[in-house]
């Protein structure tokens, strides 16, 4: 993925490209002429948002299909309806649109080809390669054996091809409870690989399915759906984790005795894991459900929708999952890393603002009360062609409460009685002291300015050490801000030892009602985002803004110790 440039023996620039372990094995498939072209699919259960870890599935395999020129699907595997729903089918597929993958006409749903997939059990029954069973699920269990014991093989394997093709389509007239019978592959029983002793392939369950509502009541399993599935949209290389590399045989065994001419392959990789948070669906399922987060978007949460939110864009996420690698050896990747990438995304993209979080007063004695000015501001210091803009400047100003200090410690270069400091982009002010409340809270700041001093005028008679941010109090929009940090108590670890909850920071959001904004801040659109002087990145956030009242997101702060991994 990473290309690097290497000089060779002649000093010349040689580009050297490497390539995951995946990219070798499609290249050698394609080398070999054991696939002409490369298909890819992403094949998501509609059973909860997506989150980061299928982000990076999504970007492998629609990156793979689009590197070699090749196709790729979208496929709901929606094989089981307990637990899915249509508002998981849209919501991904707008997460997915959203991160970047295209689908075209290409989008599938497994329960599509129940019809079909019936037809393949009925293929290996006549084969004598699959059976009707009538022991119980504790049984099956029984007579599977252990790691070190064979199973036992089931007293019911021995009926005949005509008895099994009844009671199959029995099992699909509706003729049986739940679990009274399965239909198994007939495979091994003493497999070293218990996946391969005789798998239950189909079941019967009465549940009405969010697409093709009461017409079944048997389901295949999802060891028998997948390979069909993949088989039946041509699809090469059939990207999964790692957790199936042990099913892997069953799926070979699949597509073998159904005899597809093309059979795909399936390549395992290692999950996406971030220290300290939480990204398993039915983890964040709980947080949702315990009303602990606001949401499956809840900005302190990693679903795709959630980043969104926060104010994540597709290509940070794209730069993280590129730089996480793919590989099969288990890793987990720092969130420092992610913010480090939506950090380098919008640095350069968006505009810096001022907007002051915890405000204090600052009164400018000296200057004619009730006049405002236009002051010019560069929109981004390294990017000069986002332009500049006008910014009002009056009396009375807001500047950050820990912008002043009645006795500073030393090296303080802010606002303390007899200092003078630079305004951003205005004029130098010297401060002569601050009003208090009855209870010594510092309720004004007062200083005089110079009006000699201004931006941009090419004064440079005197320096001063200290550079503060402010807003003209008139003209300022109050907005809302959200701080946020980790919803998991990262001292204790994400899972708690003894019952497997999740530990929570009860401390992981921060809401500041009173913060002053630029004026042009009040016209911020949803899902828009800036810098703001000092504070981090912000985005409008989409649900509870309302025109002329953003509410605000941090998405991050501006500095960290993260540097990137060699
Ligand atoms: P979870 O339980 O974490 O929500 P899942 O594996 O049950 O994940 P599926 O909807 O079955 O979710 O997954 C769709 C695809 O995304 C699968 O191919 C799966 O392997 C992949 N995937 C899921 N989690 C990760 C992860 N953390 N990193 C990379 N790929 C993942
Ligand atoms: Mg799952």
């Amino acid at each position: 993925m990473e290309n690097e440039k290497n000089l060779n023996v002649e000093g010349e620039e040689k580009e050297v490209v490497s390539r995951n372990f995946i990219e070798q094995i499609i290249e050698k498939d394609l080398e070999e002429g054991v696939h002409e072209t490369v298909h890819t699919r992403f094949p998501p259960e509609p059973n909860g948002y997506l989150h980061i870890g299928h982000a990076k599935s999504i970007l492998l395999n629609y990156g793979l299909a689009e590197k070699y020129n090749g196709l790729f699907n979208m496929r709901f595997d929606d094989t089981n309806p307990t637990k899915e729903k249509v508002e998981f089918v849209n919501s991904q597929l707008e997460d997915i649109k959203w991160l970047g993958a295209k689908w075209d006409d290409r989008l599938f749903f497994a329960s599509d080809y129940f019809g079909e997939m019936y037809e393949c059990a009925v293929k290996l029954i006549k084969k004598g390669k699959a059976y009707v069973s009538d022991l119980t699920a504790e049984e099956i269990r029984e007579y599977r054996g252990t790691l070190t014991e064979p199973g036992k093989e089931d007293p019911y394997a021995t009926r005949s091809i005509e008895e099994n093709l009844t009671l199959f389509e029995n099992m699909k007239n509706g003729l049986y409870q739940d679990g009274e019978k399965v239909l198994r592959a007939r495979i091994d029983m003493a497999s070293p690989n218990m996946n391969m002793r005789d798998p239950v392939i189909y079941r019967v369950a009465h549940m009405t399915h969010h697409r093709t509502g009461d017409t079944w009541c048997i389901y295949p399993m999802y060891d028998f759906a997948h390979p069909i599935e993949d088989a039946i949209e041509g699809i090469t290389h059939s990207i999964c984790t790692l957790e199936f590399e042990d099913h892997r045989p069953l799926y070979d065994w699949v597509v073998k005795e159904l005899e597809y001419p093309h059979p795909p392959k399936q390549i395992e990789f290692a999950k996406l894991y971030l220290k300290n948070v939480v990204t398993g669906k039915r983890y964040i399922k709980k947080l949702v459900e315990d009303g602990i987060v606001d949401g499956w978007d809840d900005p302190r949460l990693v679903s795709v929708a959630a980043l969104r939110r926060r104010g994540y864009t597709p290509e940070s996420i794209k730069r993280f999952v590129e730089l996480c690698g793919v590989s099969k050896a288990q890793s987990v990747a720092d969130m420092a890393m992610l913010e480090y990438c939506i950090r380098e995304d919008l640095k350069l993209k968006r505009p810096r603002m001022m907007a002051i979080l915890d405000p204090v007063k600052l009164i400018i004695d000296n200057y004619e009360e009730g006049k405002i000015e236009m002051l010019e501001a560069a929109n981004n210091l390294e990017n000069e062609e986002l332009g500049t803009r006008e910014i009002p400047f009056g009396r009375e100003l807001y500047i950050e409460r820990e912008d002043f200090m009645e006795e500073p410690p030393k090296k303080y270069f802010r606002l303390f009685p007899g200092n003078e400091v630079r305004l951003m982009n205005a004029y130098f002010v010297t401060c002569t002291g601050c009003v208090k409340d009855e209870n010594g809270k510092v309720i004004e700041v007062h200083c005089t300015y110079d009006p000699e001093t201004k931006s941009g005028s090419g004064f440079n008679a005197r320096k001063v050490k200290g550079t503060i941010h402010w807003v003209n109090a008139s003209t300022a929009i109050q907005a809302e801000v959200r701080l946020f940090e980790n919803i998991v108590d990262e001292e204790k670890g994400v899972y708690n030892k003894e019952d497997g909850s999740i530990n929570v920071n009860p401390d992981s959001r921060t809401i500041l009602t009173d913060c002053y904004m630029e004026p042009a801040l009040g016209d911020a659109k949803a899902y828009e985002s800036f810098q703001f002087v000092r504070n981090g990145f912000f985005c409008v956030d989409y649900k509870d803004s309302k025109p002329g009242a953003p509410v605000f997101n941090r998405i991050v702060s501006l500095k960290s110790s993260f540097t990137l991994p060699k």
